[in-house]
């Protein structure tokens, strides 16, 4: 119940602080996408029924995108109500949507079954969908610039509530709910971005449950590839460690900022326990155990971390280390409530790139979708929305 939320106002990190505990909380009803395909078909006799239900509940699911009994008719009526009750709960619901881009980016708040809110963005291309998902409710590590770390963490996510953002998306998509694209493009979630609230490396079974049930085959998944799914992350290095040895290779993307600890330090409190160049490391062994070019995210703010030098350090680290593994994402920083910081001036921005370029390392600045609806990066706050 929503009244059994934590009062942001007291819960509010102090600066610095780190919290990798997700406070204890009741679980969400377990669902379908909580549970690997063997897993399921034990769910389903647990029920008391024939464990062939269980591919036909995923089918429905994770293909046709159906989860309401009226619509399976493949299964006796008598049976529907108790299946669909038990395995595929409404785990999200909607509490509003915000559009922007004409339709092309739509921003959904979702409640939880504990009155916990989240958020996802699904940004519409013309050949591609992308969609930003939300991992836990809030997020305990307290980047000073980003929205989302202000509020402190609520509760770490499960691997079917992160799932139910995506399946809501390709239902919207394919009900004609998102606006754009060209009209022989396929109308499916091509691409999935953990950059939502939270940090899914702190919650890291129910993420990479999640990257399963989306990369799993049709019917036992959404079938995506895992070149299309990005997961990005503060550096919480063993976790990034562990994630290169899962054999799939989504591509990781490393919240950076600044190359030099001083600085780091303080925009990303987790640098106090990994440092610069530990993360490095780390994204450079993934790089190696997955073959995927790494992504490394550098928000440019205002005369804090957009130096001509601090662009130099970065591209000596990167290529200290090796060519052609990595590239590097600015972000024009996205104003966020009660924050002192702006965006670079676009002629220090500008200079920022060329820089980078010039050590040889590709850049490529990133759009901001969804800034006029406080839905670009780290503006994500429906906890307190
Ligand atoms: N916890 C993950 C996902 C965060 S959101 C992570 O830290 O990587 C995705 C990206 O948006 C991160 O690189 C994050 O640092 C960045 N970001 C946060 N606040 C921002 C802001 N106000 N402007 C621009 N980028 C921001």
């Amino acid at each position: 119940m929503s009244t059994s939320l934590p009062d942001p106002s007291t819960q509010r990190p102090r600066p610095g602080q780190l919290t990798f505990a997700a406070p204890r909380r009741g679980k969400p009803p377990q669902h379908l996408a909580d549970l690997a395909p063997a897993e399921r078909k034990a769910a389903v006799e647990a029920l008391g029924h024939k464990g062939f239900r269980a591919k036909q509940l995923s089918a429905h699911y994770f293909e046709r995108l159906v989860d309401s009994p009226e619509e399976m008719t493949d299964l006796p009526k008598a049976i529907r109500d108790e299946l669909v009750a038990g395995l595929l709960p409404q785990l999200i619901t909607p509490v509003r949507t915000v559009t922007a881009d004409e339709g092309a980016t739509v921003k959904s708040v979702w409640r939880l079954h504990d009155g916990a809110l989240v958020e996802s963005v699904t940004m519409r291309y013309p050949n591609r969908v992308t969609i930003c998902v939300s991992s836990q409710a809030g997020c305990g590590m307290n980047c000073p610039f980003c929205a989302t770390g202000q509020e402190g963490l609520t509760r770490n996510m499960s691997t079917a509530e992160i799932v139910e953002q995506v399946v809501a998306a390709a239902r919207s998509l394919r009900c004609g709910e998102v606006a754009g694209g060209s009209e022989d493009a396929p109308l499916r979630v091509s691409n999935v971005v953990f950059m939502g609230m939270g940090e899914a490396l702190a919650n890291y079974k129910a993420a990479i449950g999640a990257i399963r049930r989306l990369t799993d085959k049709a019917p036992d998944g959404l079938g995506m590839s895992a070149r299309g799914i990005t997961m990005s992350t503060v550096g919480l290095v063993p976790g990034i460690d562990k994630l290169a040895a899962e054999g799939i290779p989504v591509t990781l993307a490393l919240s950076l900022h600044a190359p030099d600890d001083e600085l780091r330090n303080e925009l990303v409190p987790i640098n106090t326990r990994w440092k610069v160049d530990e993360a490095l490391d780390a994204a450079y062994r993934y790089f190696e155990a997955t073959g995927r070019r790494v992504s490394i995210e550098y928000a440019l703010i205002k005369d804090i971390n957009d130096h001509a030098w601090r662009a130099d350090l970065l591209g000596d680290k990167l290529n200290a280390r090796g060519r052609g593994w990595v590239h590097v994402n600015p972000i024009p920083l996205n104003p966020t409530p009660g924050s002192k910081w702006t965006a670079s001036r676009k002629g220090v921005e500008q200079q920022f790139v060329e820089r980078l370029r010039a050590h040889g390392i590709p850049t490529t600045i990133r759009d901001t979708r969804g800034s006029e609806i406080d839905g670009a990066c780290g503006q994500l706050a429906a906890a307190t929305a």
